[in-house]
């Protein structure tokens, strides 16, 4: 009789013991986005992105506690066509304090999916930690019909509490599919399934908070990476500028960059990353004039490699390879940093 007493008197202690005893720590690090946004209507198309607070997100997916210990912490809320170097700065400072904790195993971000992929790629290059970083969006705000952001946040906190994310630099997961920040793009402007990874294919996907990687991530990243947030600050990150080609594109807006004092340019380029004569011309004099020019492609994936149409060589110009032009400003404005070196600008572009 004492026996089942004691039994059930430990039954009962376990069943008051917080389900969250064990489970992973994870920080949310919230920025805003559509899945922050809410609309007037649920049948409106028209929404406002980052209205809701990081403590409503969270309490919005009861469904988490039982995947990690969370905490959160509002470093913006805004849509993110309006992220910033001044942002972008103290995210990874907060991404590299709270990833240096031992009380901490990974690091949701939510944000706007406009710029999701910049932001992924700049941590990529500074944040040192191993341990996972995983942004997610949505498309469709909280208040919608079928809003997305409820499954996708889930799925984010789960793939930051499991192993397999780990040392993979940070992930992009969105639509149950885990991309990796080099290679994910949003290529539709509304479609839930806008993100893609073009050039090397997805990382993996989840199924309901079940992870599964396909790929590993073979370009350098987080600790791998030569750059870091060291000494930098919004005024002494080089200006880079990007310049679009299309038909009749006749360089002024070159001209006009280079006056303006910029120390890159990155151009979204026709095809293999190609442009009129008059525009190369008008690269190839800011490229004599000290201003580092990549090439990289409008068209969306591909390779821009060196000297197929265009004699980079001869008008010292970078190939931008795989990276979209918005990446390739990214590592374009890290790399200015280090060097001035038109090789060693060109092998970042080769390993980052
Ligand atoms: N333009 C807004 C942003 O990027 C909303 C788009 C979205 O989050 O899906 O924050």
């Amino acid at each position: 009789m004492k026996a089942f007493k004691t039994l059930g008197l430990l039954a009962l202690a376990l069943a008051l013991t917080p389900a969250t005893w064990a489970l992973p720590k994870i920080k949310i690090l919230a920025t805003g986005g559509t899945i922050a946004g809410t609309q007037a209507s649920p049948a409106d198309a028209g929404y406002k992105p980052g209205t809701i607070s990081v403590a409503d997100l969270i309490s919005s997916v009861p469904q988490l506690r039982n995947v990690a210990e969370l905490s959160g912490e509002q470093v913006a809320n805004i849509a993110s066509q309006n992220m910033s170097h001044e942002i972008w700065l103290k995210l990874a400072t907060r991404c590299n304090a709270v990833l240096a904790d031992d009380d901490v195993d990974g690091v949701v971000i939510t944000h706007g999916t406009d710029t999701m992929e910049e932001t992924a790629y700049f941590l990529s290059l500074v944040v040192k930690s191993d341990k996972p970083i995983v942004l997610v969006g949505s498309m469709r705000p909280a208040t919608a019909m079928g809003a997305d952001g409820p499954i996708n946040l889930y799925n984010a906190v789960a793939l930051a509490a499991h192993p397999a994310a780990k040392g993979r630099g940070p992930l992009v997961l969105i639509n149950d599919t885990i991309h990796y920040a080099r290679e994910v793009q949003k290529t539709h402007t509304t479609r839930t399934d806008t993100f893609q990874s073009p050039n090397r294919g997805i990382a993996g996907i989840m199924n309901t908070g079940r992870v599964f990687f396909y790929s590993a991530n073979t370009t350098r990243h987080t600790t791998r990476s030569e750059f870091s947030l060291y000494g930098l600050t919004v005024a002494n990150l080089p200006r880079v500028e990007i310049v679009y080609s299309y038909v009749n594109f006749n360089g002024d807006t070159i001209d006009a960059l280079v006056a303006k004092g910029v120390r890159g340019l990155v151009l979204a380029g026709v095809g293999d990353g190609n442009t009129s004569d008059a525009a190369l011309a008008a690269l190839a004099r800011a490229a004599k004039a000290g201003v580092a020019v990549v090439r990289c492609s409008r068209t969306g994936s591909g390779i821009v490699d060196r000297n197929i149409e265009v004699n980079d060589d001869q008008l010292g110009f970078i190939a931008g390879l795989e990276l979209s032009a918005p990446k390739a400003r990214i590592l374009l404005m890290l790399g200015l940093t280090q060097t001035n070196d038109l090789k060693k600008l060109q092998q970042y572009f080769s390993e980052y």
